[in-house]
């Protein structure tokens, strides 16, 4: 053991002595290419792991919605805004009831962006069924009448009122105004909405039913429904002064006047 330590530390005292040029010649130079290479996989990692975000969200966007467009947007958001490497190429389709998205990144190679690296690659889901064929704003057409009564007060009927209003029984059925999924069911839980519901149309519509019977809706949180499907029965809790059906419209976030998109 000691005669192997002597050996050891002999040998390495003897590279010691003369390696000043071979460490600037060779280890330095091979470093620095170490460092090329490094960099290299580290750039192409993260293209082609921001490629599969851009992918992987474009396609639940598409699958979900039935929206390409906003499915295109996004997944181009998701893609960041690296200046090393370029989104190349992006498309986001739907065809024979799937979401299709394919993508193309340039990478350069050591710097070079002369013949960069192109990376490849593309994703798919079925579409859920609500997505499709959809008859709502979110495809030009209109909404169903969430309850069938006569319109009250709009939007315009005071300051701050967001939505429009339908006076009628207290029970009177409530129903979906286009197919979507349960974004939030609230049982008393707001002071002007009292009982409510949410329900998420995809491409940024969403539609909110407040004074809703208390305890009765139908649905639930993260349920999927179907347009004109009962969810519920009008009530008169929150800030209401009678028994009403408040509708509203909201456009990414922001209550719009419904009647236009009303049936
Ligand atoms: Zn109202």
């Amino acid at each position: 053991m000691k005669k192997w330590i002597t050996m050891i530390r002999k040998f390495s005292h003897r590279r010691r002595k003369g390696a000043s040029t071979i460490e600037f010649v060779i280890i330095l130079p091979l470093f620095f290419v170490l460092c090329m290479v490094v960099w290299q996989f580290v750039i192409t990692g993260m293209a082609v792991m921001d490629t599969q975000a851009a992918l992987r969200d474009a396609v639940k966007v598409a699958a979900t919605t039935g929206n390409v467009e906003k499915a295109e947007k996004l997944g181009k958001e998701s893609f960041g805004d690296s200046t090393q490497y370029v989104l190349d190429d992006f498309e986001v389709e739907i065809k024979d009831g799937e979401a299709f998205a394919k993508a193309k990144t340039q990478v350069p190679i050591l710097f070079m962006t002369t013949e960069p690296y192109t990376y490849e690659n593309s994703s798919k889901a079925p579409v859920l069924e609500f997505a499709q064929g959809h008859t709502g704003p979110m495809s030009g057409g209109k909404f169903a009448r969430p309850v069938n009564l006569a319109y009250g007060c709009d939007i315009h009927c005071y300051d701050g009122h967001t939505g429009q209003d339908f006076p009628g029984d207290i029970g009177t059925d409530v129903y979906a105004a286009e197919d979507g999924y349960v974004e939030k069911v609230v049982h008393l839980g707001d002071d002007s909405y009292g009982t409510y519901i949410v329900i998420d149309h995809g491409g940024g519509i969403k539609t909110l039913y407040a004074h809703m019977y208390p305890w009765q809706p139908t649905v639930f949180t993260g349920e999927r429904v179907k347009r004109g499907q009962k969810i519920g029965g009008v009530g008169n809790n929150g800030n209401s002064s009678g028994p009403h059906l408040h509708f509203e419209v909201k456009v990414n976030g922001s209550p719009v006047d419904p009647r236009p998109y009303i049936e």
